[in-house]
């Protein structure tokens, strides 16, 4: 907070017209007068909210707009950093022991930089990390990952929620033998728990719920007592609040606040991400863990969506899409049939519609996905409809799997 008032143009400016002093703020109740920093601020005020411009090792990133606004910010080195000793120490909870075996069912790692490229080869070779591609899952290559994974055996795969029960709904339709995988972590997309039971059921694996956001990375990981998600208190700050901002009971539902410790080139008070939690109280967990906790978590919700080959995509891929986007804000991707997708976009004010460049960029990225001969259907509105159930799901598919 001092920090933020003495160094952050945006903050300085926003506490003086809230009369908030730092110094004031001595515990969470007077943390709770801050105002809540939502994904609209971030998005006019990023040159506000950026020191150190020019500091070696600062990494601009973005989110796809998945869950509404599509942001641009900026992480330095210690926040990388603190993240990957988060994401490690995570990784233990699940009972890996650093140096097993550890599968990713991913999409992110394909398309890295040459740079990157290099230093994740570096980084997967020292902690036994492998990729198995989730935008590609046909059953040809699932049959190969299925064989990769009995050759690995590793002691922990983690994956999307959509990409492992799909992978499990092959090996149960193919009545391919068992696979026995000790633990699997998902991500990205909300765990039901008709997926958590499916899993459990054909892999034998212990089952552990992951939070994160592009703008901090791993924020809360479930342990094996599997009752709500340990938050990673030293990174992160997780709050769960009701409409005024103010903390909710213990098992009341409210909406997700981050504030993220030792990012100070980019610092987010009190963000609202777009998900939603279940306050959990103070009880301690049966695992021991002091760190506080959550339940019930609930952000995207994704569908996977099927080329006419019958090759599954993940959503996730879409989001990778828009990374780079000069101009779109938020996205959904609907598939009417297997030859016809719309793609909803919302652009940012200033742009009144989607540019020659950026809409071949899109289509070339359809095509080589689905093939030349889908249509694809570009809609920019000003609000981009929401679902029946409300939920972020930005990537539906009307397609019957059973008929391919
Ligand atoms: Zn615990």
């Amino acid at each position: 907070m001092q920090h933020a008032e003495r160094n952050v143009p945006f903050y300085r400016a926003r506490f003086a017209d809230y009369g908030i002093r730092a110094a004031d703020v001595k515990d969470l109740g007077d943390f709770q007068r801050v105002p809540i920093l939502t994904k609209d601020d971030v998005v006019a005020n990023v040159d506000g909210l950026l020191v150190g411009a020019g500091r070696p090792l600062l990494t601009r990133k973005a989110t796809g707009g998945s869950t509404g606004e599509r942001t641009v910010f900026y992480r330095d080195a210690e926040s990388m950093a603190r993240n990957f000793a988060h994401v490690l120490r995570n990784h233990t909870w699940t009972g890996l022991t650093l140096g097993d075996e550890h599968c990713l069912l991913w999409g992110a790692h394909f398309d890295l930089k040459a740079q990157q490229r290099l230093a994740n080869r570096v980084v997967n070779f020292c902690l036994k990390q492998r990729y198995l591609d989730a935008f590609h899952m046909s059953r040809g290559s699932m049959g190969g990952y299925l064989d990769r994974l009995r050759r690995w055996r590793p002691a922990l795969l983690s994956s999307y929620v959509t990409a492992a029960t799909t992978l499990v709904d092959h090996i149960c339709e193919s009545g391919l033998p068992r696979l026995e995988i000790p633990a699997v972590a998902t991500s990205a997309e909300v765990l039901f728990p008709e997926a958590r039971a499916k899993i459990r059921a054909t892999l034998g694996a212990q089952v552990f719920d992951r939070v994160g956001c592009r703008e901090i990375g791993n924020t809360a990981h479930e342990c094996d007592a599997h009752d709500g998600l340990h938050v990673n208190a030293e990174h992160t700050v997780m709050e769960i609040v009701d409409d005024g901002g103010g903390a909710v009971a213990a098992g009341t539902e409210g909406a997700v606040l981050y504030t993220s410790l030792g990012n100070d080139v980019f610092p987010l008070i009190r963000y609202r991400v777009g998900d939603y939690g279940t306050a959990a109280g103070s009880a301690t967990c049966v695992c021991g863990r002091g760190l506080p906790k959550v339940r019930g978590l609930r952000g995207r919700v994704t569908d996977m969506l099927v080329t006419a080959n019958g090759t599954k995509v993940h959503g996730e891929y879409f989001s990778h899409l828009f990374y780079d986007s000069a101009s779109v804000l938020e996205f959904r991707v609907v598939q009417e049939s297997l030859r016809e997708i719309v793609v909803w976009l919302r652009l940012r004010p200033e742009a009144r519609a989607l540019s020659g460049e950026e809409d071949g960029r899109l289509r070339r990225a359809f095509v080589a996905m689905f093939g030349p001969e889908v249509q694809l259907e570009i809609r920019v509105v000003d609000d981009i409809p929401k679902t029946a159930s409300g939920k972020h799901r930005f990537t539906e598919s009307r397609v019957s799997t059973g008929a391919l």
